[in-house]
């Protein structure tokens, strides 16, 4: 928000708003759609808490919708708060490429980036993102040690209406690191998103009459089957920025995966959110008054988009299937078969997470374990055949195996971390039985941890397998740093996941009890 100088003029003369305009007549109705961490999620899907039977989401109902409603109100703009790539297989076999080209097609007005953007390596954001046909902003992510950003493009100026509109994108520099692999952003740097917040502020103060910021930071959000309702908890990040720095009239924010079905507010600004994956199209609606210089009321709608509800945008659609249709020969090759659902938990064992560090472990047997992440693991594989295709949605990354050797001490702060739940819990291979107290305080809740029966020693150096991502702290599992030995493989995991489930003409996974709470 910017002081108006219309409005200074008016008020220093004391007369005569009213000779000049109307406030009535010169209210704005502006609709503000968005969507945040869309995950690669181009077709409709299942979320189960939200119904078992309807599908939701899908980018050819998102650009239907998107449609309809510039059509209803032509002051209608539709943003993106960043987290596109990186979710079903078409975005790691295409880096990406395929999400960009299909965006294009859902006359979006701006997005910023997020943290999977650097999934496939810093170098590869400007190539995929130049082939955007909407701004991309981002103001915080430098080439390492320069001036120069990867992304030249901190803010875009949208005019509409007579009302000049300044989008500014940021990434939060704490969720930068907390979720890159580090591998991948060796060439770019996230600095603080407060001081480049305040800079691109004080640049717009003069261009533009609202501020909104497109931003993706805070702490990552459950990929697991159930929904989160603390809303305020969730999106805490999000009303500190808004709080330490005033000027932003909406804050649009990704990562957190926190729908807000009604706006927050903090220190003036309006923060809004989906629960991500395309199940939902925000629509916040603003009545912008010129004269006040402000947005004097508004209106927040968070509805599922529910697939039986939306007609598919015939040209989305098309572009969609055609992208399908270059993976196909990779995707569909049979693997093995499983007769129940591979699911996936943040907070207990689970059995796609028994099969991902089952299938590591495998790869280099001599090792006495294997861990992953549960926020790597990112959908879960139905009954029936199990294909290529599904296997790189559930595990879209292109991770390698790290060999490390780690103290007992080391091992059980690690289990610690997970047990905090505050980037999901390690899952474990075969022979690892842990034991964790939820109700007790962060870093004291491993009741117990055994490897084959027997309690974790301390003192005792075990080998490890883990992802590179792991390997270098990422998710705040920090202690892999204090590895007495690493050494990297160039093993993929999506490719041991394959190896292992090769071995089976059915995989029959069953819960056995490997991290349990007491
Ligand atoms: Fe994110």
């Amino acid at each position: 928000m910017r002081t108006s100088l219309v409005f200074l003029l008016l008020w220093v003369s004391g007369t005569a708003a009213a000779q000049i305009v109307s406030p009535a007549d010169s209210t704005k109705k502006i609709t503000i759609l968005y969507t945040n961490d869309l995950h690669a999620h181009l077709d409709p899907h299942r979320v189960p808490w939200i119904s078992n039977t309807r599908l939701v989401g899908g980018f050819a109902n998102i650009a239907t919708r998107v449609k309809q409603e510039k059509a209803a109100n032509p002051n209608t703009l539709y943003f993106d708060a960043g987290d596109f790539f990186t979710g079903p297989f078409i975005s790691s076999l295409t880096k990406g490429e395929a999400v960009i080209n299909v965006m294009n097609y859902l006359s979006l007005d701006a997005a910023c980036i997020g943290n999977h953007e650097f999934d496939h390596g810093w170098e590869n954001v400007p190539v995929q993102l130049k082939k955007a046909r909407f701004p991309v902003v981002n103001g915080n992510i430098f080439l390492k040690g320069k001036k120069k950003l990867i992304w030249n493009n901190p803010y875009t100026i949208i005019q509409m209406d007579g009302i000049r509109i300044g989008v500014i994108g940021l990434h939060g520099k704490f969720a930068f690191y907390d979720t890159i692999a580090d591998e991948m952003i060796q060439g770019v740097e996230a600095r603080d998103e407060e001081i480049y917040l305040k800079k691109y502020i004080k640049e717009l103060r003069k261009k533009a009459d609202l501020i909104i910021l497109l931003v993706h930071q805070g702490i990552p959000g459950r990929q697991s089957s159930t929904g989160s309702t603390d809303v305020a908890r969730n999106l805490q990040r999000d009303i500190d920025l808004a709080a330490a720095i005033p000027g932003i009239d909406i804050m649009i924010t990704g990562h957190a995966h926190q729908g807000t079905p009604q706006a927050l507010l903090s220190n003036g600004t309006i923060i809004v959110s989906t629960d991500a994956l395309g199940s939902e199209l925000g629509k916040l609606e603003i009545n912008y008054h010129p004269v006040k210089d402000k947005i004097i009321a508004h209106k927040n709608t968070l509805g599922y988009l529910f697939d039986d509800e939306v007609a598919d945008d015939s040209a989305t659609a098309e572009a969609i299937l055609v992208w399908k249709e270059k993976v196909k020969k990779i995707t569909e090759e049979e693997v093995t078969t499983i007769p129940v659902a591979l699911t996936r938990s943040y907070g207990e064992e689970s059995l796609m997470g028994d099969m991902v560090a089952d299938a590591i472990l495998y790869a280099y047997p001599g090792f006495d374990l294997a861990v992953t992440n549960s926020g790597g693991l990112r959908q879960d594989i139905e009954a029936g055949t199990v294909t290529t295709g599904n296997i790189i949605s559930a595990f879209p990354f292109p991770n390698t195996i790290h060999q490390l050797e780690l103290t007992g001490a080391d091992l059980y702060e690690l289990f610690e971390h997970g047990a905090a739940l505050t980037n999901g819990i390690l899952q474990v291979s075969k022979g690892v039985e842990i034991v964790y107290n939820e109700t007790l305080p962060v870093g004291s809740r491993i009741t117990s941890c055994k490897l084959n029966t027997e309690e974790l020693n301390r003192n005792k150096i075990y080998k490890v397998l883990t992802s590179n991502f792991l390997a270098d702290g990422g998710d705040g599992f920090l202690a892999f740093k204090k590895a007495v030995s690493r050494k990297k493989t160039t093993h993929e995991i999506v490719q041991a996941m394959i190896s292992y489930l090769k071995t089976f003409k059915e995989y029959k996974p069953i819960l056995e009890g490997r991290i349990k709470k007491s």
